[in-house]
């Protein structure tokens, strides 16, 4: 005979509904844990960081919501997962850039600007500025796994063609200035990049 059934019928209650409570318990316990990995991984893929800090903060926060409201995509992929911050290139002032530190399974996205241009130049121009540097990040993103990429300056000139040209794009968009407009065009000229539509 089974030990259980020499225990009366109140006990066998209480035991099952004790099990019952454990098992419930230990689900939402489970739940939980599954709803705070998600939390926490939704965080780590939105893990985009301002370290701009100063005067040039409340331009580069305006520029970063123009970019989120026309260009959501590249914003999603690739802004929302980088660090904005300020840097020089050393002997290349003026020189906005990005960086992309993968290494093992460690990914960190980096979208510098050139404080000596945040200077004068427009929140649009800014905007304009982010979405190039993401545009880098994004085709650097794609093509590392590549065996047939090739980095030498032709293909940069051929990937700053495109870009630069987007960058037109977007500043038609986005409704800029010909001041604003005519500043990449200047750019575009000093490093022979040809302006597809004038
Ligand atoms: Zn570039």
């Amino acid at each position: 005979m089974k030990k259980s059934c020499l225990l009366n019928e109140p006990i066998r209650f209480r035991i099952a509904q004790f099990n019952y409570l454990r098992l419930l318990t230990r689900q939402l316990f489970i739940c939980s844990c599954l709803l705070m990995t998600a939390v926490l991984f939704c965080k780590k893929g939105n893990a985009q960081k301002v370290l701009v800090t100063g005067k040039y903060l409340p331009r580069v926060e305006q520029a970063l919501s123009i970019v989120a409201k026309y260009e959501p995509d590249i914003f999603a992929d690739i802004i929302c997962q980088s660090y904005i911050q300020l840097g020089e290139i050393p002997g290349q002032p003026g020189t906005s850039f990005c960086i992309l530190e993968d290494i093992a399974s460690s990914r960190a996205l980096w979208i510098m600007l050139s404080p000596l241009r945040l200077r004068d130049a427009t929140n649009l121009s800014i905007a304009s500025v982010i979405v190039h540097e993401a545009m880098h990040l994004r085709y650097n993103l794609a093509m590392k796994h590549d065996p047939t990429w090739v980095t030498d300056a032709a293909a940069r000139h051929l990937e700053h063609t495109t870009i630069y040209n987007y960058q037109l794009f977007f500043l038609k968009r986005v409704g800029a200035t010909r001041e604003e407009i005519e500043g990449v065009k200047g750019v575009m000229r000093s490093l022979s990049i040809p302006i597809i539509h004038p």
